[in-house]
């Protein structure tokens, strides 16, 4: 798929749309979703053009991966969520069936309370 420049999350990244910023570097951007599903819902998201976790993965550097994942678990622990805090839940929707809105790579975490059923209908 390829990458399409006005998804909301670029449109963000260029900061032609607001959003409440929890973290930022050279690699990632994070901010609370706009439409929180639970009592914290974050989003953590490459600077990077990548529709998915796929095309990430096949086509970032290893740096920018390495960068990502580390700053997916450093957003946790800025959030208060980490284990010892009570824990939360990460993921990443890719495609239809995943039910992926927005096709800017972004992996979800989700606190604050138990998250409930790994799948829902
Ligand atoms: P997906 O379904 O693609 O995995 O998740 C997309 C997420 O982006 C949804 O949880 C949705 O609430 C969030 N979202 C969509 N538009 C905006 C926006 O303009 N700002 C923020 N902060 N979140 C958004």
């Amino acid at each position: 798929m390829k990458y399409d420049i006005n998804n909301i999350f670029a449109k963000i990244l260029r900061g032609e749309i607001p959003c409440k910023k929890i973290y930022e570097n050279d690699y990632v951007l994070s901010f609370y979703d706009i439409n929180p599903q639970k009592k914290i819902h974050a989003l953590v998201i490459p600077k990077g053009s990548y529709v998915d976790l796929d095309d990430f993965i096949k086509n970032a550097k290893e740096k920018e991966i390495f960068e990502f994942f580390k700053a997916l678990s450093h957003v946790a622990n800025l959030l208060k969520v980490s284990n010892i805090e009570g824990g939360y839940r990460t993921l990443t929707n890719v495609g239809q069936n995943g039910g992926q809105e927005v096709p800017h790579l972004h992996f979800h975490i989700f606190g604050g309370e138990k998250v409930g059923k790994m799948v829902s209908n």
